[in-house]
């Protein structure tokens, strides 16, 4: 799985860093980073509830070999 986030759409309102801070963190100038873009299994849950809980359907998580 990769995790791809669209910031034409994101709006910094940190909801996905609520849900999963240990894959989404934003930093002092309200940017969003990834830290973890290819989540492994132990990861794979907290990807698609932050996906979800994201308003501006900035996530997408795409299906990897
Ligand atoms: S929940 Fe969506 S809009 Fe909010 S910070 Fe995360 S990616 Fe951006």
């Amino acid at each position: 799985m990769r995790v791809e986030v669209d910031y034409d759409m994101c709006d910094a309102n940190g909801l996905c860093v609520e849900v999963a801070p240990e894959i989404f963190q934003l930093d002092g100038d309200d940017e969003l980073h990834v830290l973890v873009k290819h989540p492994g299994p132990d990861h794979e849950e907290a990807a698609e509830s932050a996906a979800r809980a994201c308003p501006k359907l900035a996530i997408a998580l795409r299906e990897t070999d």
